[in-house]
């Protein structure tokens, strides 16, 4: 017995079972304190080691020489509302700061949005960002918008960021003139799942990190990741736990992939697993602007993942031309077999 040795010796009594019941619990509570300990410790080192994985986002500005941007980063919704809303805004703005390269102003409102999105009101931004909007936005001037990123700005859309303007005021086009823009269109989705992403162009600023950081991994270490709480990278392969958006309207011809699963996501909908490009993440340019789009960033934890927000601080530095991509369409390119 792992108790005798703390036991004194001779004849058990009333009082020594007591003593050893008392011992017993102490144990039973040392050893859960030191589990605990442990799990916290494999958790802050195993965080650590995660946030080491992401150099670009820490220690000081980078780009103090430079007029930091300005972004404005929306999340009015008329139709599903996501819960990772605050931590979105928060996470943008956060993300800003990191990186020394904007500020960051919000849109959270219908009043905001007839305030700060007229023709004038959006010269004072550098790119327009919409963080997990829904429905048909109450737009002072809509074809403003559009002309304001083909005037040489930048658009940057998450997730439900593609189930916004399935029509678009004052027009009749099948696909509207936003998801136009954008380059694709919510469909459906299924539960929420784990993907591989294949990542498809690895230079680009979306991208760069997350390709880094599957260099340094062990795919020993990657098979004991909880996807729920961190993505991770092996390879050029990302592995996301999230809601898997199926899209239509994919203006694949004209848009560079950076990210797609070569099928079906795995969410139990009928085609679950079946062969089939699923495009997770692209890049394009429109008129003169850049246009970038993520379709992950259902979940809070995809938000504060460190892999995600590497993905977006490029894919917004990106849109607002501070590090340069590659834009050309790759309509012919497919995930390494
Ligand atoms: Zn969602």
């Amino acid at each position: 017995m792992l108790m005798n040795f703390l036991m004194p010796p001779g004849p058990e009594t009333h009082s020594t079972r007591e003593v050893r019941t008392l011992m017993k619990r102490r144990f039973a509570l040392t050893a859960g304190f030191l589990l605990l300990a442990a799990v916290t410790l494999t958790a802050c080192l195993s965080s650590d080691r995660r946030v080491e994985a992401s150099p670009g986002l820490r220690g000081e500005p980078q780009t103090r020489n430079r007029r930091m941007k300005n972004v404005l980063v929306v999340t009015v919704t008329k139709g599903f509302r996501h819960d990772s809303i605050p931590v979105a805004e928060e996470t943008i703005k956060l993300l800003g700061e990191r990186t020394g390269a904007w500020i960051t102003d919000f849109a959270r409102t219908d009043a905001d949005i007839q305030q700060k999105m007229t023709p004038q009101a959006l010269q004072r931004y550098d790119a327009v960002i919409f963080a997990n909007t829904t429905g048909v936005l109450p737009l002072p001037d809509p074809p403003a918008l559009l002309e304001y990123v083909r005037s040489g700005k930048g658009f940057v859309a998450m997730h439900a960021g593609s189930d916004t303007f399935h029509t678009w005021p004052g027009s009749s086009a099948p696909v509207s003139e936003y998801i136009q823009m954008l380059g694709g269109e919510f469909l459906t989705h299924g539960a929420q799942c784990a993907v591989d992403g294949h990542i498809l162009d690895p230079k680009h600023p979306a991208t760069i990190a997350i390709v880094r950081s599957g260099e340094r991994t062990d795919p020993a270490t990657a098979a004991n990741v909880d996807l729920k709480k961190y993505t991770v990278a092996t390879g050029k392969i990302w592995k996301v736990f999230d809601e898997i958006y199926i899209l239509k309207n994919v203006d694949r011809v004209n848009l560079r992939a950076l990210v797609v699963l070569d099928r079906y996501p795995p969410d139990g909908s009928p085609n679950a697993g079946k062969p089939g490009e699923h495009l997770i993440s692209w890049c394009r340019t429109y008129g003169r602007g850049r246009v970038f789009y993520t379709a992950l960033g259902h979940r809070q934890e995809v938000w504060r993942d460190p892999l995600f927000q590497e993905h977006i601080a490029g894919g917004i530095q990106f849109a607002l031309g501070l590090m340069k991509g590659e834009t050309r369409p790759n309509p012919e390119a497919a995930p390494a077999k």
